[in-house]
């Protein structure tokens, strides 16, 4: 098929089925179609091109684009266009990806369902009446209901894993550094990373390879030669290869039919090679409480920034007011109530007086988990757990209890906090529901590698 043509069959069963799953924000038929006939052009004119060249992918809204709107599910950022491309949307053009449009997100990636998007949320293609996780529930909803091949996404807490889990999808956060955040809008900067979102390990690897490497744009972006995803794909092989089974990611509050999906993945590792140990890491049990001072102090920081005069909305009080009160009132309109709650609670662990007891215990757990991982690295090569412990759970279900949503993020989390990789695999569906149960590995930092093995091993 040409690109046009597989520019024009997603962009068909978007316009079929997007109106219940609503996985988009933006989507720009011309725009996109135009850029799949270059694609086709090139093609003709005998121009080498990648083995992406011509496949269309969705973008997540956290990721800026000069020709379509970038709101990050945000009311403040409504309409906003930016005048540069993201990095990983830059690469994924030049190697002739098709961007078809905006994926839905919880406002700011904060939460676990895209029910924080500002501009309502994402229904699970396996059940419209469930949440598709999130924050990139647009992205992994995308893929599932087949609106697009590959997406983009980004995991500061898991919102590339989580997803992936409750769609049946794959999702993978590689190594903190691996891949420029230049235009990805910060949600907390030492813990974003950008990464694929896809039906296949294969797909994802593919996309790795074009977006991974080093960007002047963005000082902590590493400067690494990074090995092919695609030929570990390849290439897999389980043998002798020694998988670390974290004993603190597994029984009490995970679902019987993730634990039983789990056991099974854990037999077939077996059986093709691996060899499975327990491993423990005492210290992840603290890792919610770490991130949820972290991840806000950081966002504080970051969303200070859309105060009515460099960004989007301006709302000026009735009759005028001064610099501070239109500040406040174009705030106060534009953000919604999960953002409004973490910069709050960012700006007081910040504040003077209570740094060291917030911020500063929370930066000496954050180096406990580093150390759980050194620890468990010595002993394996890569770890395994649950991707998350329950299935998707009803829209509406965790809404108004903030702590019941953040726990959803148990095992996702400190692979965020140790800046390792991580990738969520399906392997199939719980008993009891009938939804999709996720898998997850993790890697040492910079060695992706290995999860794309193992991954291509299990595929
Ligand atoms: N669910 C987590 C949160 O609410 C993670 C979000 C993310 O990875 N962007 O912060």
């Amino acid at each position: 098929v040409s690109a046009v043509e597989a520019a024009q069959a997603h962009l068909d069963r978007i316009a079929a089925v997007d109106g219940a799953v609503h996985a988009f924000l933006h989507v720009n038929p011309e725009v996109t179609l135009a850029q799949a006939a270059e694609v086709d052009r090139k093609r003709a004119a005998g121009e080498q091109l990648g083995a992406l060249a011509g496949v269309p992918i969705a973008v997540k809204d956290v990721l800026v684009t000069k020709d379509m709107p970038a709101t990050s599910g945000s009311k403040i950022l409504e309409g906003y266009v930016s005048p540069f491309d993201a990095t990983p949307v830059a690469l994924a053009k030049a190697a002739g990806l098709v961007p078809l449009g905006k994926t839905n997100m919880d406002e700011f990636a904060m939460g676990s369902s895209t029910e924080h998007s500002a501009y309502g949320p994402t229904h699970n293609p396996w059940d419209l009446d469930r949440i598709p996780g999130g924050s990139g529930g647009g992205s992994a909803a995308a893929v599932a209901a087949y609106e697009a091949p590959l997406a983009f996404g980004s995991d500061t807490g898991g919102s590339i894993r989580q997803p992936a889990h409750v769609t049946g999808t794959v999702g993978v956060k590689p190594t903190y550094g691996a891949v420029s955040r230049y235009g990805s809008i910060a949600l907390a900067s030492s813990l974003d990373q950008v990464g694929p979102v896809s039906r296949t390990v294969l797909d994802a690897a593919l996309l790795q390879d074009v977006i991974a490497g080093h960007d002047p744009n963005d000082s902590t972006s590493l400067n690494e030669s990074w090995p092919s995803m695609a030929e570990a794909v390849r290439g897999a092989d389980l043998t002798g290869l020694k998988i670390g089974v974290i004993r603190e990611l597994d029984g009490d509050g995970f679902q019987a039919g993730v634990r039983q999906r789990y056991r099974e993945a854990l037999d077939l590792l077996a059986s093709n090679g691996a060899e499975i140990v327990e491993v423990s890491a005492p210290n992840f049990q603290y890792s919610i409480a770490a991130y949820y001072l972290i991840m806000p102090a950081e966002a504080s920081s970051n969303l200070a920034k859309f105060d009515s005069v460099r960004f989007g909305l301006r709302q000026a009080p009735a009759g005028g007011g001064t610099v501070e009160q239109v500040m406040a009132a174009t705030r106060e309109a534009g953000f919604g109530p999960e953002v409004k709650r973490r910069v709050i609670l960012g700006t007081y662990a910040l504040s003077a007086g209570y740094y060291d007891a917030y911020y500063g215990s929370a930066q000496k757990v954050r180096t406990l988990v580093q150390q759980d991982f050194a620890n468990a690295f010595e002993q394996v090569d890569v770890l395994v757990s649950p991707t998350a412990p329950t299935t998707a759970f009803k829209l509406g279900e965790k809404l108004d209890d903030p702590m019941a949503m953040y726990l959803n993020d148990i095992a996702t989390i400190p692979a965020n906090l140790a800046g390792v990789p991580g990738m969520s695999l399906p392997i199939g569906l719980a008993p009891e529901d009938g939804l999709p149960v996720g898998i997850q590995f993790l890697a040492p930092a910079r060695q992706d590698a290995r999860l794309y093995n193992v991954g291509g091993a299990l595929e």
